[in-house]
């Protein structure tokens, strides 16, 4: 079958070789995965999930049963007071925006002590001007970078938090940077310092792409907002849209105004049917990322041995279930991409070029062949043309998807001259 799927002998008995001692480290994610499915189940079962939460609303959706309980699920599975889970948050950057402009006012300061944000993130602090950013309404913005060895500079932190700081944002995962992401106790302990030096500051951490990599997660180690896309690891593939923010009710009944009306907050807001896939998503959600994780690893330990840089590297430890892969030059990052996507289900046949991308400050290349738009939890490569030439992979919603993805990939790379097996 897979010669059939344009996969040379060659490539394949390469592929075998980097999985062989691979196993020990697929049981541990297994491990992980079977925590999580328990955590999501008692979370469902403790809130009586039934036939009737799946029942589509219209207009205002006062009174949404269904709604209202996913929305207690989710804080379950976070351990948190309270939870925003909607169809009208339409991505993770809105979910994000949503959270920060519900609880910064004209002249606080937001602070970001990893460095900077994620690409989209720029336009909606007005980093890149943007109309309607949180700069244009006075918001204020400083940034301490991570030190050379991507720790996070604590002196650097203090200095910058003022009496205008008032709320902080952490981003999990490296997004489209090759620093490394934080583990959720990395990120716990960012958390204790920031609030021991002022007591009262909100954190918010970006989770994307981080559900269910560990048994814990942000909101456990006391972020006040835990902000994410259902397109990615918690809708399991199966949510066609939407974001979430869990957290203290204070922060998260803010989130509800912004989203909807101050007045209106979480009472409205119809499901439109779509609240099946979402549970249904979040269920499978810990065996789709276990999945997206195995991929991750492969694809590292697979182009780590023929010289390339990874991040993270082949032996690392994972928290998010991204893997870049520093190729060095664009006809590289293409042709990687024409083998993402010559294994896709869907569009197979097209192939990706790069592109100037909203939101984005380079041209991106995109390979994605998803049965949602964009869902990045499905087998995904994009990147921006620049230097260092990184692509980004990740997801696939089984793992023998994601591993028929890298190694059509790296079969592209050795066609083209452009990687050489051992
Ligand atoms: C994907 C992502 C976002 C933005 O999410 P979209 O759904 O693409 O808008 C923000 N932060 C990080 C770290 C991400 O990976």
């Amino acid at each position: 079958m897979y010669a059939s799927l344009g996969m040379s002998p060659a490539v394949y008995r390469y592929g075998e070789d980097i999985l062989a001692d691979l196993r020990p480290r697929f049981e541990a994610v297994d491990a992980v995965a079977e925590y999580n499915q328990a955590k999501v189940l008692a979370a469902m079962q403790k809130n009586r999930v039934s036939a009737a939460c799946f029942a589509a609303t219209t207009g205002y959706g006062y009174d949404d049963m269904g709604r209202d309980t996913l929305e207690k699920v989710y804080a379950d599975v976070f351990h948190t007071e309270a939870a925003l889970v909607r169809p009208q948050i339409t991505c993770g950057t809105h979910a994000l925006a949503l959270a920060l402009s519900a609880n910064l006012l004209p002249g606080d300061e937001l602070l970001s002590p990893v460095g900077a944000p994620y690409d989209t993130l720029e336009e909606v602090i007005g980093i890149r001007p943007s109309p309607c950013s949180l700069r244009e309404y006075g918001v204020g913005y400083r940034q301490v970078d991570l030190l050379p060895d991507g720790t996070f500079d604590y002196d650097g932190i203090r200095q910058a938090i003022n009496g205008h700081t008032k709320l902080v944002t952490i981003q999990r995962s490296k997004g489209y940077a090759t620093r490394p992401t934080f583990s959720v106790a990395q990120i716990g302990e960012l958390i204790a310092f920031i609030k021991s030096v002022k007591p009262g500051l909100n954190v918010m951490v970006d989770n994307c792409y981080g559900e269910f990599v560990e048994m814990l997660e942000p909101s456990d180690v006391g972020a006040d907002m835990t902000v994410g896309s259902l397109i990615k690891n918690p809708g399991g593939g199966l949510a066609p849209i939407g974001g979430y923010i869990v957290g203290r009710a204070e922060c998260v009944s803010r989130c509800a105004f912004r989203l909807s009306a101050p007045g209106l907050g979480q009472e409205v807001g119809a499901n439109l049917g779509l609240l099946p896939a979402l549970y249904q998503g979040l269920f499978l959600a810990p065996t789709v990322v276990a999945g997206a994780l195995k991929g991750a690893i492969f694809a590292a330990n697979v182009y780590e041995k023929l010289g390339f840089k990874v991040v993270p590297d082949g032996r690392e430890a994972r928290h998010d279930i991204i893997q870049a892969v520093e190729l060095g030059s664009p006809e590289a990052m293409s042709a990687f991409c024409h083998g993402i996507q010559a294994a896709a289900p869907v569009d197979s046949y097209v192939m990706p070029e790069p592109w100037a991308m909203p939101g984005y400050d380079a041209e991106v290349i995109m390979a994605a062949g998803a049965f949602v738009q964009g869902s990045s939890i499905e087998l995904s490569a994009d990147g921006p043309i620049r230097p260092p030439y990184a692509v980004y992979f990740q997801g696939g919603l089984t793992w023998y998807h994601a591993k028929l993805g890298i190694l059509l990939s790296l079969q592209k790379l050795v066609e083209k001259g452009l990687a050489r097996l051992p």
